[in-house]
């Protein structure tokens, strides 16, 4: 599809692509929705969660503040979101986390929004010094112990702001540690480490401090996934497909707009982003996902993610830094995460996007030793002609 066809008119709206829009397909995406957690979400339960400090998959290797820096302010990046991905290929990728980190400065990203994300990929096997395999069937009907002794290491030092490692401590109590220079004056200023630094503190002025502390970060909220198509909501989409069925075979022109809410749109002379109805027929079916996970099967055929709008698509995908092996869509970040993540809207340079797309090694590829492999992240922002149907 070309750039020209942004301008037509809806009544253009390609039927099959439209009934193709809400039809449940074989590999269902699982959607990720925001829910407040029930339990602490250590790295222990391998989380799926936004904000917070990052839980580390690798609890003896974590990442360095020069990796996690936004290339245009400087300033420390902090945690938007870890997807929990395992795989049953290869067998490297047995317990495989993705980290997304971003700038908090909205500036930034209208800057060069490039500059302002990372994403890495971490792994383990089934079989590493840190977790106990999951018992396999087999093993749960015999009854097998399984033998399990984890390794004894140093656990590295956090930052007690941003949860990368801690690499300076404060020079005067020696007893709290800072990725960067940056997050100790934030401690230091706007976290009351100045008041309390050598003190000892009570429980009530602990629980403050740590509130203030995660206050730097996102909101953290657990990350909970289901098919699409499925659970509570399939119903619904049911009937909605049902009803796009019948209103697409009277009055394609009439059914399009109806879709997109309930207002009535007299003049359908609109020019309207293809992508962009797709895009709301799609995420209207489910308003409340965050996160739509495309790579739901190892062996499944590439997926093209859902775009916001046919202009802002990446070009070229770069190979794996680490194996030169292609990089395929694995999952989008939708912008209904941006409400769970505590931040202002209003400001006008609040962070904000339209989607945000993963790309990954397809191959899952092995990391070590460097624990931690840079993965490739796209943007799109909601076209100026699809905000204005
Ligand atoms: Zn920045
Ligand atoms: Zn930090
Ligand atoms: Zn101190
Ligand atoms: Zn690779």
């Amino acid at each position: 599809m070309s750039h020209s066809d942004i301008d037509s008119d809806v009544s253009e709206l390609d039927q099959r692509e439209l009934s193709e829009a809400v039809a449940t397909d074989k590999w269902a995406p699982q959607l990720g929705y925001c829910e407040e957690p029930e339990t602490p979400l250590t790295a222990d339960t391998f989380p799926s969660k936004s904000g917070g400090k990052p839980a580390w998959l690798n609890p003896e290797h974590i990442l360095n503040v020069e990796k996690t820096t936004c290339n245009n302010c400087n300033e420390p990046m902090i945690l938007l979101l870890q997807l929990y991905t395992p795989e049953d290929e290869p067998e490297e990728a047995f317990h495989r986390t993705v980290y997304v980190f971003c700038c908090k400065n909205g500036g930034c990203h209208k800057q060069d929004w490039t500059q302002c994300f990372k994403v890495y990929r971490s792994q383990l096997p089934r079989e590493n010094p840190y977790y106990p395999p999951p018992e396999d069937e087999e093993e749960e009907e015999n009854d097998v112990a399984i033998d399990f002794t984890p390794k004894k290491f140093t656990k590295p030092k956090e930052c007690v702001i941003c949860g990368v490692a801690g690499t300076k401590a404060c020079g005067k109590c020696q007893s709290v540690y800072y990725c960067s220079r940056q997050h100790q004056m934030v401690d230091w200023n706007s976290c009351h480490h100045k008041e309390y630094c050598n003190t000892t503190m009570d429980k009530e002025q602990e629980q403050e401090i740590q509130k203030l502390r995660a206050s730097r970060l996102f909101s953290e909220m657990e990350i909970v996934s289901e098919p699409e198509g499925q659970g509570e909501d399939g119903k619904e989409e049911e009937e909605q497909r049902e009803h796009t069925k019948r209103e697409t075979g009277e009055n394609s022109k009439e059914s399009a707009l109806a879709l997109r809410g309930d207002e009535a749109y007299e003049n359908s002379e609109v020019a309207v982003d293809q992508s962009f109805l797709k895009f709301q027929l799609k995420i209207g079916l489910y308003p409340d996902q965050v996160i739509r996970y495309e790579r739901v099967e190892y062996d499944m055929p590439d997926r093209e993610p859902l775009w916001v709008q046919q202009g802002q698509k990446p070009t070229i995908i770069p190979s794996c830094d680490k194996c030169g092996g292609p990089r395929t869509f694995e999952f989008q970040i939708l912008s209904t995460l941006l409400n769970y993540l505590d931040i202002s809207h209003v400001a006008d340079d609040s962070l904000d996007w339209g989607s945000i797309y993963i790309y990954t090694c397809k191959y899952n590829c092995p990391i070590n030793p460097d624990i931690f492999v840079p993965e490739y992240i796209w943007k799109q922002d909601f076209s100026a002609e699809g905000m204005k149907l």
